[in-house]
């Protein structure tokens, strides 16, 4: 059985609703995981921010605007009797159902993430109800049946495994399509929660895991990862085919097509992510899988909103244990750190979230001088045994040779290098990598795409 994620953007307007409809039906057994339709979640989080804030008579006319986006939506997609009803009832029953928060005494949490689910219960029951109108085998399976967070907000695989293997087999004996949402969840305390913003994609890698899929496509709005940001570099193509451990780095280095996380639980199980664009389905796309690329250097990513943090202490002259305390304070502010350079003297590392900065340099401080260099971008250079190849350096150097490094990783991986600049310097860096190393013929690094 294969999976099929379509993003917002796929699902964006009911022409494009109907094109979803046409591509899953080969026949082929398959689950269809919806996001969204796009711009519903945006507007669902400012909702429920306006409802925090008691704004409740803002917060009803939004309400009443998106219910009627809803209502021509359905009145388009679903033209005829008694589907078009059948429509407009599940469209008041969701936004009736989300109208009566606006009337709490506590607004709590767990309804802000009630409303938060809402874009993908919506779009998953207007798809299903359009199969039946156009008489095809489906059947709607909710998520919040089987996908579940434990406490510390991580999937449950066994479970999600085992409920899906419940619902497919028993409850639905003939349908071909199965129809679920994207993103919504169920938590450890059974309320309604979510993957996280953009996690329909983390969804449909958790589904296709959990029934060992023979294959999970991410339907999106552009034909697989490009080798470098096709919106600052011209002359960008996509790359046919990666492992998942390039894959990995490249989401999370900002190829915004995939959602980082969802790498793992596919590799785990070794199946198949094939990266597709819904708008030209005959384009070949991106196939990420066990298989190396082959490939020298096979793409370059970048990430903004970096910020270094350089630690310098006579005290880490030959001494251990300094580097842990230095990380125990990212750890007590729960802040991730995404690269470290050190010397002997020194040690610089970034993170990408300046949301405990303040505390985080106070607390480090007592081990030396400080210093905070803001918006500053990482260059992650992706490919397969880069290391392996001693030009590799020469070139990236050679084209990097007018711009001011903050930082380099080198060795962290043999898939990866990465390269602080600041943030206006990324642009010109990208550039002249993406020449120096795809487009410059004497180079031997770019091999067969
Ligand atoms: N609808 C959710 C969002 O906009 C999840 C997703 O699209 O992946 O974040
Ligand atoms: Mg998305």
């Amino acid at each position: 059985m294969q999976v099929l994620k379509f993003g917002g953007t796929s699902v964006g307007s009911p022409e494009r609703m109907r094109r979803v409809g046409e591509l899953i039906d080969d026949g082929l057994p398959k689950i269809v995981v919806l996001s969204a339709v796009s711009g519903t979640t945006n507007k669902l989080v400012e909702l429920s921010e306006l409802i925090r804030k008691q704004q409740i008579e803002v917060a009803s006319i939004k309400l009443a605007a998106l219910r009627e986006e809803y209502r021509l939506f359905v009145a388009e997609l679903l033209p005829t009797s008694p589907f078009q009803e059948k429509g407009q009832a599940i469209v008041k029953g969701i936004f009736d159902e989300t109208e009566q928060l606006l009337w709490l005494n506590r607004f709590e949490s767990r309804h802000e993430k009630w409303i938060l689910a809402q874009g993908e219960v919506i779009s998953t029951q207007l798809f299903q109800l359009y199969l039946e109108y156009k008489e095809r085998p489906s059947a709607l399976i909710s998520a919040l049946d089987f996908m579940r967070i434990d406490e510390h907000g991580e999937p449950d695989l066994d479970w999600i495994q085992q409920r899906l293997d419940l619902l497919l087999s028993q409850q639905h004996p003939l349908a071909t399509y199965f129809i679920t949402q994207g993103y919504i969840c169920r938590n450890a305390s059974d309320e309604v929660d979510n993957l996280q913003r953009g996690g329909s994609d983390y969804s449909a890698t958790l589904i296709g895991a959990a029934i060992r899929a023979t294959e999970i496509q991410i339907w999106t709005d552009i034909d697989g990862i490009h080798n470098n940001d096709p919106r600052i570099v011209e002359n960008t193509w996509p790359i046919r085919q990666v492992s998942y451990r390039e894959a990995a780095e490249l989401a999370y280095f900002g190829a915004k097509i995939l959602h980082p996380t969802c790498v793992i639980p596919a590799e785990d199980r070794q199946v198949p992510i094939v990266l597709k664009n819904t708008f030209e389905p005959q384009a070949h796309g991106t196939l990420i899988s066990s298989a190396s690329s082959n490939r020298t250097i096979t793409a370059i990513a970048a990430k903004d909103g970096i910020t270094a943090i350089k630690i310098q202490s006579g005290r880490m002259l030959h001494a251990y244990g300094f580097l842990r305390r230095v990380f125990e304070v990212f750890e007590q502010y729960r802040t991730p750190i995404d690269m470290i350079t050190t010397s002997e003297v020194s040690v610089s590392l970034t993170i990408d979230s300046d949301n405990h900065l303040p505390e985080i340099i106070r607390a480090l401080e007592v081990f030396g001088e400080v210093s905070v260099d803001k918006d500053q971008s990482i260059i992650c250079i992706v490919g397969d045994a880069l290391s392996a190849h001693t030009e590799v350096t020469k070139h990236i150097f050679t084209a990097l040779e007018s711009i001011p490094l903050r930082m380099v990783s080198y060795g962290g991986s043999s898939n990866n290098i990465s390269i602080l600049v600041s943030r206006d310097a990324k642009n010109a860096a990208l550039r002249s990598l993406h020449k120096h190393l795809f487009q410059n013929t004497n180079t031997t690094l770019s091999v067969n795409f």
